[in-house]
């Protein structure tokens, strides 16, 4: 990056630079990949790329959708251009089917179909290792209102509607996803981050069998193999659609 633009911050997977217009900044999306909080680490070359590309088309999609997100522009292969926003310390995880964490700590099974999306709350704070926390304890701890935290819960069930079926077009299962939200400068709630195989599950439906084919980080945190092949795979199956 020019160094004419500071470095803001720099997060596990992305680096944020300022940009001449204070209400913007540039977002470069780096090739690690870390997991079980950065416990396990790697950095798998191209995956940067990959994840920026396939996020900008998905974010095109959603502002089509008139859901309100930071996205501006691609800038190069790796490189976003994007509203500046205060991000919320919250990651707001949908479930469609049960996997992950959620299998680790209930006795629902993996792959279990939910009958209702379920949204999970967990505070940003590496620290704490960002724990699962209720509404309660977001509103106690004052980190948002209860009515932006409504808005947020009826924004993500929204995306989930329509990536849903994004991703069914593609012939992938939306299993679940992350997402974070932040204010811009005229407090509005943007979604910002990602969205990408680093923060959701998508299995193949190409399968004539029952295994599940997964082409999103679980192939880095099982220990797969192939994560740049699978990420590969959806951007190409994006752009054959778009
Ligand atoms: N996720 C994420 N960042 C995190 C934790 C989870 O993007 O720090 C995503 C993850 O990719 C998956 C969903 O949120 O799509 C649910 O993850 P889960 O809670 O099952 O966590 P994990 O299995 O990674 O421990």
């Amino acid at each position: 990056m020019n160094n004419k633009y500071e470095l803001i911050y720099e997060g596990k997977a992305k680096k944020v630079f300022s940009h001449d217009d204070v209400d913007k900044v540039i977002i470069e999306f780096k090739d690690d990949a870390t997991a079980f909080n950065a416990l396990k680490k790697a950095k798998f070359e191209g995956k940067g790329k990959l994840n920026c590309l396939i996020s900008a088309r998905i974010f095109e999609f959603l502002i089509k959708k008139n859901i309100p997100t930071h996205f501006i522009e691609l800038k190069n292969e790796n490189t976003i251009i994007a509203q500046k926003i205060k991000v919320i310390p919250l990651e707001i995880v949908l479930r469609n089917t049960a996997y992950g964490s959620l299998c680790k700590q209930t006795t629902i099974r993996p792959g279990t179909d939910l009958a209702k999306p379920l949204i999970d709350f967990y505070l940003k704070n590496d620290e704490l290792n960002d724990p699962l926390i209720t509404k309660d304890r977001i509103e106690l701890m004052n980190i948002i209102s209860s009515n932006d935290l409504n808005l947020i819960v009826d924004l993500t069930l929204k995306i989930n509607e329509i990536l849903k079926i994004f991703f069914k077009n593609i012939q992938l299962r939306l299993i679940d996803f992350k997402l974070e939200f932040g204010y811009d400068s005229k407090n509005n709630i943007l979604l910002g981050d990602e969205i990408s195989p680093d923060n959701c599950r998508l299995w193949d439906l190409n399968q004539k069998n029952d295994t599940i084919v997964s082409l999103d980080k679980d192939r880095f945190r099982n220990d797969l193999g192939g994560l740049i092949e699978a990420y590969s795979e959806i951007n190409r199956r994006i752009n054959k659609v778009i």
